[in-house]
């Protein structure tokens, strides 16, 4: 409570931002997921790794946009495509060459990836990738994770069915090989899909243990269903996202954030068979028609976010830089010998108030929510930002090590004031 006036009182426009479009938003947001009491940030402008917000703070960000940010703000080489395409208009109502680019930058990239379709976010993507399964399958129903968190439509929580889907769901334990196993076996003539992430991102940095998706591989082929990878995140893990890195390769890929180089982007794809409908010449196309599917920003920013800026090169060097930023803060935390731990893989990294070993959602959820949030918090006033409450990083190109040293140098204070965590 303490800290959360000190927040309060150090960002009175944010505040006035926020009850500003208390009127027309309810409660003054339209992102659920970042949303935090008593009121979030309001952003004023961007430039590499750093933020400014309306109140003038600083603050270096390692939130990177939920991963969609991974080229930092106002990256030059996607800002001047971006404004040659300004220059060339938008709006065409029709096909451009930049489609075909984009889509051949992500099939060369990723192994499961013979055709791809774009769309316009990782919840859109999903919903056609479940869509497509369902289709080419002729059955109903739909597997997916407890904690696994698939757009703002299709979320698999440990108790409920997803909200709204207009389809059966069945719920299984993430990483439990057995249960899964059972429930797969189970419900085989019914289900016309898997759907998991290969690390549960939002909800943890939980990575899949290798042998859990190499069943679900196995048992999925065995009983003629698709395996879809959300790799809405996870694709930058790798060049060629968690699939390429684990060498398990899905029948259907759900990709998003950036590829459209930090500009609104999905996609979806896989096996050219499962994919082939969508061709228009088909007897019985199946529909997937959407007015910004491919507007021209996003495949402006896409080609040359993918083709110059993240190329594989880039993607080995920042993931690298991620595992070696979570060991020294993990070092960090066992030498104070407290219950704190950074979880994920590469470049993206979560910390939980939990000393065990984290396989689970239900593990990740022991932690205290409350000094998680303390931990966000001081870490803003240090100028660092992280997703609020959630203490998720997704780190960027233009990070410095210097900005990892300031993170290091943040922690250490935090556990200094707070041995008793
Ligand atoms: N799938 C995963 C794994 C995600 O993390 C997200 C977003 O955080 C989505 C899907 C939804 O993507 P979008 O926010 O672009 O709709």
């Amino acid at each position: 409570e303490e800290a959360q006036a000190l927040y309060a009182a150090a960002h009175p426009k944010s505040r006035a931002v926020h009850e500003a479009a208390l009127g027309s938003l309810p409660g003054g947001n339209t992102r659920t997921g970042i949303f935090f009491d008593p009121f979030p940030i309001a952003w004023a402008r961007g430039e590499g790794a750093t933020l400014w917000d309306e109140d003038g703070h600083r603050v270096t960000d390692f939130l990177g946009e939920a991963t969609a940010g991974i080229y930092g703000h106002s990256n030059p080489a996607i800002r001047a495509a971006v404004e040659a395409q300004l220059d060339r208009g938008w709006n065409f109502g029709g096909h451009t060459r930049m489609e075909g680019e984009l889509a051949a930058l992500l099939t060369a990239r990723f192994p499961g990836l013979e055709r791809v379709r774009l769309c316009n976010s990782g919840s859109e993507a999903n919903t056609f990738a479940v869509q497509t399964a369902r289709v080419v399958t002729g059955r109903p129903a739909v597997l997916g994770f407890a904690g696994c968190y698939h757009g703002g439509f299709l979320t698999f929580t440990a108790k409920e069915n997803p909200l709204n889907v207009p389809f059966e769901t069945v719920v299984a334990p993430y990483n439990n090989i057995e249960a899964s196993r059972a429930l797969i076996d189970q419900h085989a003539g019914r289900l016309a899909c898997v759907i998991v992430e290969p690390m549960i991102g939002g909800g943890g940095c939980i990575p899949a243990d290798p042998e859990f998706l190499a069943m679900l591989r196995e048992r999925t082929t065995h009983h003629g269903i698709v395996l879809i990878f959300d790799e809405v995140m996870t694709s930058r893990l790798s060049p060629g996202g968690m699939q390429q890195k684990l060498g398990i390769t899905p029948d259907l890929t759900s990709l998003g954030k950036y590829i459209g180089g930090g500009f609104t982007a999905g996609a979806f794809g896989g096996r050219a068979d499962l994919m082939e409908g969508y061709d228009p010449r088909h007897a019985v196309p199946l529909q997937h028609s959407g007015t910004y599917n491919n507007n021209v920003f996003t495949l402006a920013a896409g080609i040359t976010g993918l083709g110059q800026v993240y190329t594989p090169e880039a993607a080995l060097a920042l993931n690298a830089r991620g595992d070696a930023l979570r060991e020294r803060l993990n070092a960090r935390c066992r030498a104070a010998g407290v219950a704190m731990q950074v979880t994920g893989i590469g470049s993206m990294l979560s910390f939980h108030m939990v000393r065990e070993p984290i396989r689970t959602p239900v593990q990740a959820a022991q932690g205290n929510p409350a000094l998680r949030q303390l931990l966000c918090l001081d870490m803003l006033a240090r100028g660092i930002y992280m997703m609020p409450k959630r203490a998720f990083m997704a780190l960027s190109l233009p990070l410095s090590d210097a900005d990892f040293d300031l993170l290091d140098s943040g922690l250490q204070d935090f556990i200094e004031a707070r041995r008793s965590l």
